[in-house]
């Protein structure tokens, strides 16, 4: 057992903090930036360069949050500023088609072999709410079936959580979701393959569609054998449902075509999100023409945006995956994220500590657990997350960001140094023996 680090300093972050209470609910404009899972009052970042963020106290991190993953080039990437600078001097929206769009969508579809036409939004949520919608349009079915454990953005019919039992259905978890919308969202355990199949019998012909993230990663990294993707793939064929990946994180994070081509499916509609981006706020859905050629206006099924296609997102987005087309851009990530995550590994194994780390890509997130699998989202023990707020605090006294929940996964950018993940690697072994 090591002491605890001295914390460092957030008088400026509180301060700030009370007067965003007087402002917003909970004083956050989204939930988890409130740090209710871990120590202390949330960080008021300043601005980020590089791999590293700077507080309001002057606080500098190395950032493993990176903007909850769209940040793969970290903060103030050199190229997305100087276009987004362009940008500015041409105009911020025009509610018009633009040849920016084409160029972003060129830049994806020539370059994926999963879907032929995309619809650019403006988040995460609106991709996948879009993806339903249209899964429910083609199939002219209702019901959606989604995984425990896995986050599709907050509309209601993805606001649903599974109880105990193999199928549960009708139990919303958020306050405001109708019931007879929850009634639609049919929640099974991941990795469970007698669940899907029982949910296809028990609901013959009505299932639209069975919705998944690529590789699940917002309860912590559930990683998915492909047996079971490919399973799938066969049941949502079989029985005339489609099947959506939704890639928001897993999008130009695990490769270029996503989790996808890391298991070498094809769904039916991918669901993209943050990278796709660059830090601007973008969010499409693509799909073969056939099933794209029901989204309006040819088709029957509506969706629509005053600001989807935004120039300024579009040049954030072109200039971002421009640079992740490079070759071996991907490669060098695993490899780097590979050989952060072997080091700790090593070391955790000579102090026999309880604690796992699971990795995909750049992706990889701690379990305090002596479990050497998790997929699905109950084997995770809710007493673990104590263990994650002590090494968080531990961590960020130490100057190191790591995201403000035990449930939430980190992400290398392309920003980390070698000596950034030599300090983070040492910083987290301290953490790990106060930990312990
Ligand atoms: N889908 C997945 C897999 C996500 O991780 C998220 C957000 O974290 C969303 C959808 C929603 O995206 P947004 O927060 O941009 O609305």
């Amino acid at each position: 057992m090591t002491t605890a680090h001295q914390d460092i300093s957030r008088v400026t972050s509180a301060k700030l903090f009370e007067k965003a209470k007087k402002f917003f609910p909970g004083g956050v404009n989204s939930p988890v930036r409130a740090f209710k899972s871990v120590y202390g009052t949330p960080l008021f970042i300043e601005r980020g360069d590089q791999a590293y963020v700077w507080d309001a106290d002057g606080n500098k991190f190395i950032d493993f949050c990176c903007s909850w993953g769209p940040l793969i080039l970290g903060h103030n990437n050199g190229a997305i500023r100087e276009a987004v600078a362009a940008q500015l001097d041409k105009g911020l929206s025009f509610g018009a088609p633009t040849r920016l769009e084409n160029e972003l969508a060129e830049l994806i579809l020539s370059n994926n072999s999963y879907i032929e036409k995309i619809r650019f939004v403006s988040s995460g949520t609106e991709a996948v709410m879009s993806a339903i919608r249209l899964a429910r349009g083609y199939t002219k079915r209702d019901k959606i079936v989604k995984f425990e454990g896995c986050y599709h953005g907050h509309s209601d019919s993805l606001l649903v959580k599974a109880g105990s039992g193999l199928v549960t259905f009708g139990e919303t978890s958020s306050a405001g979701v109708p019931q007879s919308f929850a009634e639609e969202t049919i929640v099974i355990a991941l990795d469970d393959k007698k669940a899907v199949e029982e949910v296809f019998l028990r609901f013959p012909n009505q299932i639209a569609a069975v919705i998944i993230e690529g590789i699940p990663a917002n309860n912590g990294l559930l990683l998915q054998d492909k047996a079971y993707m490919a399973f799938l793939r066969t049941m949502t064929e079989k029985h005339g449902s489609l099947l959506i990946f939704d890639e928001v994180i897993t999008g130009f994070r695990v490769g270029f075509q996503g989790a996808a081509h890391h298991y070498g499916i094809k769904p039916d509609i991918i669901t993209y999100g943050k990278i796709i981006g660059g830090g601007m706020p973008v969010g499409a859905y693509g799909a073969s023409k056939e099933i794209m050629a029901h989204i309006s206006p040819d088709g029957g099924v509506y969706q629509a945006g005053t600001l989807s296609g935004n120039p300024i997102a579009m040049v954030a987005g072109i200039a971002t995956l421009s640079q992740l087309a490079s070759p071996g851009f991907y490669e060098k990530q695993e490899q780097t994220t590979k050989a952060f995550v072997q080091t700790l590994k090593s070391y955790i194994a000579d102090k026999h500590y309880d604690v796992q780390i699971f990795t995909v890509g750049s992706i990889f997130w701690f379990a305090f657990t002596t479990q050497q699998r998790i997929s699905r989202a109950d084997q995770i023990d809710p007493q673990s997350m104590e263990k994650y707020k002590v090494m968080h605090r531990a961590l960020l006294n130490q100057g190191v960001y790591f995201g403000p929940s035990g449930y939430e996964v980190g992400f290398i950018s392309s920003a980390h140094t070698n000596e950034d993940l030599e300090t983070t690697i040492q910083a987290i072994k301290q953490a790990l023996d106060i930990v312990f």
